[in-house]
């Protein structure tokens, strides 16, 4: 049985749990714990995920992770480096670079840059879009109701907020909320890879159509990219595509199949929580 905190999140991420089991889903009743973890008995999550192998754990920062035994990878975009050049800047270096960033004509509207927040060595990362309007203002990514939502949602799977890293692929927010341009994302991209090598998590989360178009380098919708474990380059790193949270704060009833993702995430973890 699920505790009472887990149910919590189901209900805050809206997964009806008798809906749920009675379609035979039974994702809810198989949702991870630390003393059943996933992988063992029945936690397919509807079946469109392919169960993973657990990872090796990893031992040491600056080790690069171990990712054998997954899917085949999907192909990766070339990387364009239009902009900063911080492929060697500490952690210190690369939010001074950030902040004071003028690559692309986003620095102009920007309130303050929205860096990224949470465990710098963490195993999970979760790399969204770009800053909307609160983000903007609070310089955090994933603030409001859209970030309540992922809360809920990483802590369904046993992640606190802060047990995670979180980022956007711009680090400046896009007047009215546009999507980015390719010019846009292309410069601040070293940025994101840089902050991906200095952590270099086990497993990317990536939320939206923006963040796994410029994480894997395609243009297939999301509801294709989901279910399969992805990798990202450079790295080698196993990478799960799910739905952005504001859009499952419009359209709620996809709240299930990012479930199904989140179970899956935390199967590529092997189960380990952090
Ligand atoms: Fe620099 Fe990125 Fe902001 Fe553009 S979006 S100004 S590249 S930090």
């Amino acid at each position: 049985m699920l505790d009472a905190r887990r149910r919590a999140c189901l209900e805050a991420m809206g997964i009806e749990l008798w809906r749920v089991r009675g379609e035979g889903n039974r994702l809810a009743e198989n949702a991870p714990s630390h003393t059943e973890p996933p992988g063992q008995g029945s936690e397919t999550g509807g079946g469109s995920l392919a169960p993973q192998r657990p990872l090796p754990t990893r031992t040491h920062p600056d080790q690069a992770p171990a990712v054998a035994n997954l899917e085949p990878a999907a192909p990766q975009r070339a990387t364009t480096v239009l902009g900063p050049e911080p492929s060697g800047f500490s952690w210190e270096e690369l939010e001074v670079a950030v902040k004071t960033c003028t690559a692309c004509d986003l620095h102009e509207t920007r309130t303050q840059t929205v860096f990224g927040v949470g465990d710098r060595s963490t195993s999970l990362m979760v790399v969204g879009e770009a800053p909307g309007a609160d983000e903007d203002r609070q310089g955090e990514p994933f603030v409001g109701r859209a970030g309540q939502l992922l809360n809920a949602m990483l802590q369904a799977i046993g992640f606190a907020r802060e047990q995670v890293y979180i980022a956007n692929i711009i680090k400046c927010r896009p007047p009215g909320n546009r999507d980015p341009h390719i010019e846009e994302t292309a410069a601040c991209q070293p940025f994101l890879h840089r902050q991906i090598a200095l952590i270099q998590p086990r497993l990317i989360l990536s939320v939206g159509r923006i963040s796994a178009h410029n994480l894997l380098g395609t243009e297939e919708a999301v509801g294709r990219l989901r279910g399969r474990v992805h990798r990202f380059d450079p790295g080698d790193i196993p990478l799960i595509v799910t739905y952005h949270p504001a859009y499952l704060l419009r359209r709620p009833q996809e709240k299930s199949k990012a479930w199904q993702d989140l179970q899956a995430a935390y199967r590529t973890l092997g189960g380990r929580m952090v």
